[in-house]
């Protein structure tokens, strides 16, 4: 298959014309990446158990990794759910359109081929201004995981999705880089208290700030076990992996630099290529290896921004080890550790 390329000319202001292509597409059963707040979607009609199917085969996803309806405004939200909530109502009026995704009983209209076979169905309405008018355009949900190969990070340029889609999809739309660049909060609200399955840019604690109490997820607090059973059968997946192996350091940042250092120049001496991953506060003080900034402490958001890319660079170079300092659990900074934490595969040094 050709894949097209569309470069969108100015996100602020869209002319429908230039959508009007993948709008169809959509529609029709196909597949087409575009951009969000959040990363790069893979986007198909989310009530076409076919069209469903083929972003499994294009990801190299599981089947039973359901995945997210995107919808463009309040009116398309209830067709596709049973029920709405009070604290769903909630959230949806502080965070709606944006980077949160709410988990709500699903309607009979949405396929088990879209929910991985669950009775709940996720759903995002996002704020990106290509992404909401695509949805409309297309005048169906779209259900849209990160357009990367399953395992590999997520995409936060076109370049990224091209990377891994080229020759699988029939468009992506190049709207430039993505703001926020890691995937959205997801909160079951299907349930008596609202539970936090993957942190994002809405944090646990604007969560609590709307809701009150809100409870997290066994599988965020750790590596998945043998006996694990996960809520979302996506959470027993290892995720933004890396081909490096990374290890992540945590403990006073005096004591991570100095151990990361001794570490880069032992395997680099073992003939071994080596990356680092620092931030600005850091950069100088580190002496081997490939050393990329990921961004400023003072700003975690720039961190939340870079991270996928650096992997992603990482990759290209084809590093064989990965260190890289760690950050606060607070706020977005619990969103970067939960996908630092996963690209390490759990595989974290403390240092003192
Ligand atoms: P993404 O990889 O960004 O497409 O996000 C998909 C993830 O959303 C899945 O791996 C699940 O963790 C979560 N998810 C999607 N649908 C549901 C659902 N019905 N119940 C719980 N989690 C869900
Ligand atoms: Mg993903």
């Amino acid at each position: 298959m050709q894949t097209k390329l569309v470069k969108i000319k100015d996100s602020e202001n869209i002319k429908d014309e230039e959508l009007s292509e993948a709008a169809r597409i959509l529609r029709e059963g196909g597949l087409v990446a575009f951009p969000t707040e959040t990363v790069y979607g893979l986007g198909a009609n989310a009530l076409n158990e076919d069209a469903a199917k083929k972003i499994y085969a294009a990801k190299g996803r599981p089947s039973d990794n359901p995945l997210i309806a995107h919808i463009s405004c309040m009116e398309e939200l209830e067709p596709l759910v049973a029920e709405i909530p009070e604290a769903g109502r909630k959230l949806a009026e502080a965070y709606w359109p944006g980077p949160l995704t709410m988990v709500f009983p699903k309607s009979s209209i949405v396929p088990y081929g879209t929910t991985g076979g669950l009775d709940t169905v996720a759903v995002r309405m996002p704020k990106d201004p290509v992404a909401n008018r695509l949805i409309a355009l297309a005048g169906v949900p779209v259900a849209a995981p990160s357009a990367n190969t399953s395992g590999r990070p997520s995409p936060t340029t076109a370049q990224h999705v091209w990377q891994d889609m080229e020759g699988k999809i029939e468009m992506i739309l190049d709207g430039g880089p993505v703001g926020i660049g890691v995937e959205s909060t997801i909160v079951d609200v299907s349930g008596p208290v609202p539970t936090l399955l993957r942190p994002g840019a809405v944090t646990m604690e604007m969560l609590r700030a709307t809701v009150g109490e809100v409870e997290t997820d066994p599988a965020l607090l750790g590596p998945p076990g043998a006996d694990f059973r996960p809520k979302a059968p996506g959470m027993k997946y290892r995720h933004y992996a890396p081909h490096a192996e990374l290890t992540l350091l945590e403990g006073p940042l005096e004591a991570v630099v100095g151990r990361i250092n001794f570490l880069a120049k032992e395997k680099l001496g073992q003939k071994y290529r080596v990356g680092v991953i620092c931030t600005d506060e850091t950069r100088d003080r580190y002496r081997y290896g490939e050393i990329r900034s990921v961004g400023q402490r003072a700003h975690e958001e720039t961190i939340a921004h870079n991270l996928f890319a650096v992997l992603r660079e990482f990759d290209d170079l084809d590093v064989d080890y990965i260190y890289s300092e760690s950050f606060s659990k607070d706020h977005l900074g619990q969103a970067i550790m939960n996908r630092l934490t996963k690209a390490a595969g759990y595989h974290i040094m403390k240092v003192q």
